[in-house]
């Protein structure tokens, strides 16, 4: 026998495509499909995944020996697809345009505000992106003119509430959210996620219906981590490929999406999902854009006769409202990535007085969730506005915005957690600033005892 004759009769995984001199012993199912021990072994490993969409729960193993189904009519049983365009009625097509009534701008901002403190001007650009996004995804273009995709940027420090405006938004729209960091992405085929994977998430989180995942939204966090790197001679597989690999998804396009699984191989199922009415936001810290920025500005104040305008960049604590698209190439975003993420918003740093108001002003504000744990045995809660300031100025000190918060605060509460349910007695307790400090003890009322003299209740 020539090695031609011999090459070609080997025989294929039916999965992975693999021929058996590469992929080992193939197994021999009916139909004359063979299948490698990988991918079978693969295949057995999702059946332990509870609820994989692949089989249900209802995987019976005699299907292998049965010769298995095309994995295509399989995703049909799990993965809701859309239906057929032409099966509509207009009025039908007109409601599932309409997923939601969207809220005007203003309306969307109080609710916003419900949340998050302070942002003003972030709040408002997002607020008014997102009404035009919806307005867009019901406009049927008849007129000729095509309303352009408003995904965002977001710039701010880490803990500034970037997240939190992001779920705030989700949840008073009503429509899925997937949050991402760009940090695991990489270019496909390498080690990480693909970009795609980002829409799995999206699907998982829309309960796999694809026409509600189509209509989410994409909250993709770190995205200064995936600049362009500078002076490098390998393949940047990390940084600008996954700049380019999220092009056609910001832009709108059909993907084909693992089902169930953050990255693509042969066990896992897919579906189509069409990007374009998919809201993508992105955001990052970008804390070497400050750098960029301030030089920028330096160079045309000094060009004019403004010195002191050269020391006011150079304090600037929000330095970051200035960023322009030209600083975001000098950091290393590439422009077509920029262009496909037309609206820019920028959260400030939080002050003291910021992060106290976030302690206690949100609706499911930190102080809050104490005040109702404890009022559930009966006790009151109270802070002294020193004993707050306390806690925002230690959060102050770590620099990770109001991240901190919660850390600090729970270092103090639970001894006052542990200790008040022991005493039925107890009916009011006050966190006081010496307390805090270590100096002394926090304010307990007795259960019918008139409040203690001095003793403030915020
Ligand atoms: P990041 O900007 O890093 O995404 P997050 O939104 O995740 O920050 O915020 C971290 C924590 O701090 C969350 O619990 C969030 O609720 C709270 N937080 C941060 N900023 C604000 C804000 N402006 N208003 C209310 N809560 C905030």
């Amino acid at each position: 026998m020539s090695g031609d004759d011999r090459e070609e009769k080997e025989e294929f995984c039916y999965l992975c495509r693999r021929p058996e001199s590469t992929a080992g012993r193939l197994l021999h199912l009916q139909q004359n499909i063979c299948i490698c021990a990988d991918c079978l072994q693969k295949s057995f490993d999702m059946i332990d995944t509870p609820g994989h969409p692949m089989f249900g729960g209802n995987f019976d193993p005699a299907m292998f020996s049965a010769g298995m189904p095309p994995f295509a009519s399989m995703n049909a049983q799990k993965v809701k697809q859309k239906k057929p365009k032409e099966a509509k009625e207009p009025q039908e097509e007109q409601a599932e345009k309409e997923p939601v009534s969207i809220p005007a701008p203003h309306r969307i901002r109080e609710r916003l505000d419900e949340y998050v403190v302070g942002q003003e001007q972030a709040k408002k650009v997002i607020a008014v992106a997102v009404y035009n996004h919806y307005k867009r995804i019901r406009d049927d273009g008849g007129d000729g003119v095509e309303l352009e995709k408003s995904n965002i940027l977001m710039l701010g420090p880490t803990g500034s509430g970037k997240t939190c405006l992001v779920q705030t938004l989700a949840r008073l729209l009503q429509v899925p959210l997937a949050i991402t960091d760009a940090t695991s992405l990489t270019e496909a085929g390498y080690i990480g996620d693909d970009v795609e994977s980002v829409l799995s998430k999206l699907l998982a989180a829309a309960g796999n219906d694809v026409e509600q995942a189509e209509r989410g939204i994409v909250f993709i966090d770190e995205i200064d981590k995936i600049a362009k790197k500078r002076n490098t001679n390998s393949r940047d597989v990390s940084g600008e490929a996954v700049q380019q690999g999220l092009l056609k998804l910001l832009e709108g396009a059909d993907v084909e999406v693992p089902v169930g699984a953050t990255s693509k191989n042969a066990m896992v199922p897919m579906t189509t999902i069409n990007t374009r009415n998919i809201l993508f936001i992105c955001g990052g810290a970008f804390s070497d854009l400050g750098r960029v920025i301030r030089e920028r500005l330096n160079k045309s104040a000094s060009i004019g006769f403004s010195a002191e305008l050269r020391d006011k960049y150079d304090e600037e604590r929000d330095i970051l409202k200035y960023a322009t698209g030209e600083d975001l190439r000098e950091f290393g975003m590439i422009p077509e990535f920029l262009g496909r993420l037309p609206v820019l918003c920028t959260l400030e740093d939080l002050s003291r007085d910021m992060l106290v108001r976030i302690l206690i002003e949100p609706k499911n504000a930190i102080i809050r969730q104490y005040k109702k744990l404890l009022a559930m045995d009966e006790v009151e809660l109270n802070f002294e506005q020193g004993a707050l300031e306390l806690v925002a100025e230690r959060a102050l000190d770590r620099k990770t915005g109001a991240r901190a918060l919660r850390a600090i605060l729970e270092e103090f509460m639970l001894d006052i957690m542990y200790e008040i349910p022991k005493d039925e007695n107890i009916g009011r307790v006050t966190i006081t600033r010496d307390y805090m400090e270590r100096r002394g003890a926090p304010g307990i009322e007795l259960r019918g005892q008139r409040p203690a003299i001095g003793m403030s209740m915020p």
